[in-house]
C-alpha cells in the first residue's frame, strides 16, 4: 500500500529500522542526552530562541493542542481563532471545553483568509490569536506574515499549529513572531504517531504558563518543561518515537526536505490540472493538494484507488463525496505520482462515460 495521506505517511527505511528494535530503558543518562539533543535541534529547525521551552508529549497532535489551550489561558483571556475547517474547529471546541472565551473567524470551504477580511476585525479585546498554519481539512495555507502583522497591531500572542505545514512550508518562530508552536510526529517528520511537540518562547512562558496552577496532570506543560531541564519526561514517553525523532533530526536537511516536498506538490499539481478536476483558488500548503471532482463521486474513486494499493486522503463532512486530498509528505517519489495520476486518469474515464 502506498500512502498519499498526511499522517501516518510513507516512512523512511532508517525510521522503520529503528522502530523494529528493542527499546532501551529511559531513566538513564544516555536517554536524557538523546532528549536534550532533540530539544536543541527542534529549537534550531523551528528557529526558536535558545531560552524557549520544549515539551515532548506522548500524545497525538490534538493532545498538544489541548495542552497549550488548557495550560496557557483561562476565563480572563479571549482568543481569536481561525476556523477554516475541522482543525480550526477543534481549537474552538477546546476553548469551549476549557471555558476560555473566544471568537472564531469562519472561513467556509472555498473562501480565502484575506488581509481585508482579517483586518476588518477589531482585535483589541483579545489576548491571543490561534491558527492552524495549514488547515489540513481544506489544504488552505494561511499567510503567517499577514497574521504576524495583525498580532503586532493588537499585541496578541500568536499560537500556531504547524503540525501539517512543518517541513512543507517555511515557518520561523522568531521571524514570524510566534509565541507557541505545535508539531506532531506522524506528518512530515514521517515517524510513528504518538509524539507531539510544543515549543514556547520565554515571554509567553513567563506571562501565560509559568505561574498557573495545574489544570490536569498528564498534559501539564510546567511539569514537562521542568523535566526537560534534565532531558526527561514526567511519565513513560513514546520511547521508540523519541529514538526515531533523534535519528530524523540528526540527518535532516531542512531546506532540502522542503524543496523536495514542494517539487512533489508542483509535479502533481501541474499534471492534475490536465485531469477533469478543479484545484481550489486559495493558497495551498505544499503538504497537500485537494482535488475537487465536479462530476465523479470522490468516495467511489477513493475506494477504487484503495483496491489498487493507492491510499489517498478522503475528506469529511460535506466534502466527503466531492474532494479527495493528495498528500506530498514522507517517503514518496515523482514516479509514485506518475502511478497515481495514471490510475486516476483511467478511473475517471471509466466512471464518466461522456469522457
Ligand atoms: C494532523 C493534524 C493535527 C493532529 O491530529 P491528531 O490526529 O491528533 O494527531 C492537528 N492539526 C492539524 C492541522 C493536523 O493536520
Amino acid at each position: 500500500m502506498k500512502l498519499f495521506t498526511v499522517g501516518p505517511v510513507m516512512m523512511y527505511p532508517e525510521t522503520m529500522n529503528i522502530a523494529g528494535k528493542q527499546l532501551p530503558y529511559f531513566r538513564t543518562e544516555e536517554f536524557s542526552r538523546i532528549v536534550l539533543t532533540i530539544e536543541q535541534k527542534i529549537k534550531e529547525v523551528v528557529n526558536a530562541k535558545t531560552d524557549s521551552k520544549v515539551a515532548l508529549l506522548t500524545a497525538s497532535g490534538t493532545g498538544a493542542m489541548e495542552s497549550v489551550i488548557m495550560n496557557s489561558f483561562d476565563e480572563t483571556d479571549r482568543l481569536l481563532i481561525i476556523n477554516g475547517g475541522s482543525f480550526g474547529n477543534r481549537f474552538c471546541e477546546l476553548a469551549q471545553i476549557h471555558h476560555i472565551p473566544y471568537d472564531a473567524i469562519d472561513i467556509p470551504f472555498g473562501e480565502e483568509l484575506t488581509e481585508e477580511k482579517l483586518f476588518a476585525i477589531d482585535g483589541s479585546q483579545y489576548t491571543a490569536f490561534v491558527v492552524n498554519h495549514h488547515e489540513t481539512s481544506t489544504g488552505q495555507l494561511y499567510d503567517i506574515k499577514m497574521i504576524q502583522r495583525y498580532c503586532q497591531k493588537y499585541q496578541l500572542f500568536l499560537i500556531v499549529d504547524a503540525i501539517s505545514s512543518f517541513l512543507a512550508d517555511s515557518i520561523s518562530m522568531d521571524e514570524d513572531g510566534i509565541s507557541c508552536l505545535i508539531l506532531s510526529s506522524q506528518k512530515a517528520l514521517a515517524l510513528n504517531p504518538g509524539l507531539s511537540i510544543v515549543v514556547v518562547n520565554s515571554l509567553f512562558y513567563e506571562r501565560k504558563i509559568k505561574n498557573r496552577p495545574p489544570k490536569g496532570m498528564y498534559l501539564d506543560l510546567n511539569l514537562h518543561f521542568k523535566n526537560m531541564e534534565r532531558g526527561q519526561t514526567p511519565n513513560t514517553p513514546a520511547v521508540g518515537v523519541i529514538l526515531e525523532l533523534a535519528d530524523r533530526l540528526e540527518k535532516l536537511d531542512y531546506q532540502k526536505e522542503m524543496e523536495e516536498i514542494k517539487k512533489r506538490a508542483n509535479y502533481f499539481r501541474e499534471r492534475a490540472s490536465k485531469l477533469e478536476v478543479i484545484l481550489p483558488n486559495y493558497p495551498l500548503s505544499n503538504a497537500l493538494t485537494p482535488i475537487i471532482l465536479p462530476k465523479q463521486n470522490a468516495t467511489a474513486i477513493f475506494e477504487i484507488l484503495k483496491r489498487q494499493g493507492l491510499m489517498v486522503t478522503p475528506s469529511g463532512g460535506d466534502l466527503k463525496d466531492k474532494v479527495l486530498r493528495i498528500g506530498h509528505l514522507g517517503n514518496l517519489t515523482l514516479q509514485d505520482y506518475d502511478q497515481l495520476l495514471m490510475a486516476l486518469e483511467k478511473i475517471m474515464k471509466k466512471e464518466n462515460p461522456r469522457a
